[in-house]
């Protein structure tokens, strides 16, 4: 059996990228038996960052009915938030004090993400090494990340072998499992990946936008001069985003959407793109309705997401913490 471990953080509806970059992975993984997933809606990293209670507190519940309403199940996969499993904080604090600071002084995304804000938190700082508890504290074998992790990942690595050389094997190495799609790109600037975090809703389409947005986003969608469609990273990167999300939409290959589109012009593309975006979407949209109107439904799925990943984080925090030393050695 193999441990997949992934988490989204609850700071606002899913878009595309996470859509297609993330839960569509998810969901060719949980299909398979060989694999045991677990998922965390990671609340607590949501809160490195300046936040607002009741916005969570909607985030949290939106992020449970966004993840059911694009086909996660809950009977396949542990889906669970990731606060109402207290090991979590407990492991993150034996992970700091295995960490010098020196060494998560180092990694690029803090430098990144604290040179936006105003005050920064200690969590800020932290939070590569609570990502790490999130991964060993499941055991996980595979970690599905973008190339934005992978320096977090190597954290997660090197605390897994400094905590089973200095306190006793326990924790398997955690790989990082590749995605084949390339990460999204904004609709403003293609330079720049799609974030739920982007200030400028324009840049990004997320499940929840009606149809009538998504035909103004795309149609507002940053190009570039030329008219006619081709496929040059480099050179066109925003029609090439473009194009790979069309791809994605219709789950087809890349010379098959070209092919279809050698004849049309940018302003064609969009639409037929926000058409198929919209077709995608209908589903989804109905079965979020129904979610949402079913609150008893969500309460028992997050209940059993608790009950499930409590029992797994409970057996490993006992053996750490007969490992380091709190408890009488087994
Ligand atoms: P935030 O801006 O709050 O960090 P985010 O959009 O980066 O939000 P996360 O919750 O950090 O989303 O990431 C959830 C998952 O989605 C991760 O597996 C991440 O690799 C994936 N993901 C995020 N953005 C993209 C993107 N633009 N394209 C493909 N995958 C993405
Ligand atoms: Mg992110």
């Amino acid at each position: 059996l193999t441990t997949v471990f992934s988490g989204i953080q609850p700071t606002g509806s899913l878009h595309l990228g996470n859509y297609f970059g993330a839960v569509n992975l998810w969901k060719s993984l949980q299909n398979d038996p060989a694999n045991h997933l677990i998922i965390s809606v990671v609340d607590m990293h949501a809160i490195t960052v300046p936040w607002k209670p009741e916005q969570l507190r909607q985030n949290i519940v939106q992020s449970f009915i966004e993840l059911l309403a694009c086909g996660i199940d809950p009977a396949k996969v542990v889906l669970f938030q990731q606060s109402s499993v207290p090991e979590h904080g407990k492991l993150q604090w034996i992970f700091s004090c295995l960490s010098s600071m020196a060494r998560v002084d180092n990694l690029p995304q803090f430098k990144e993400k604290s040179a936006v804000q105003k005050e920064v938190s200690c969590g800020l700082f932290t939070y590569p090494v609570l990502q790490a508890a999130d991964i060993l504290l499941y055991k996980a074998h595979l970690v599905p990340v973008g190339e934005d992790q992978v320096q977090h990942l190597q954290l997660a690595q090197d605390i897994a072998r400094i905590f089973n050389s200095k306190c006793g094997k326990l924790f398997p190495t955690p790989h990082r499992l590749h995605s084949d799609l390339p990460r999204l790109k904004s609709l403003r600037d293609p330079t720049k990946k799609m974030s739920k975090s982007d200030t400028d809703s324009r840049s990004l389409i997320q499940l929840t936008d009606s149809p009538g947005q998504i035909r103004e986003k795309l149609k507002k969608s940053v190009t570039d001069f030329k008219s006619e469609i081709t496929y040059d990273l480099a050179e066109r990167p925003a029609i090439a985003n473009l194009l790979m999300l069309y791809r994605a939409v219709l789950d087809v290959s890349l010379e098959k959407v070209l092919e279809e589109t050698s004849k049309i012009n940018k302003v064609e593309l969009k639409a037929r793109l926000a058409e198929a975006v919209i077709e995608l979407l209908r589903p989804v949209h109905g079965k979020m309705k129904e979610l949402r109107n079913d609150m008893g439904y969500l309460e028992q799925v997050m209940a059993q997401g608790t009950d499930r990943a409590r029992t797994l984080a409970s057996q490993t925090m006992d053996e750490v913490e007969s490992l380091a030393g709190f408890r009488p050695a087994k």
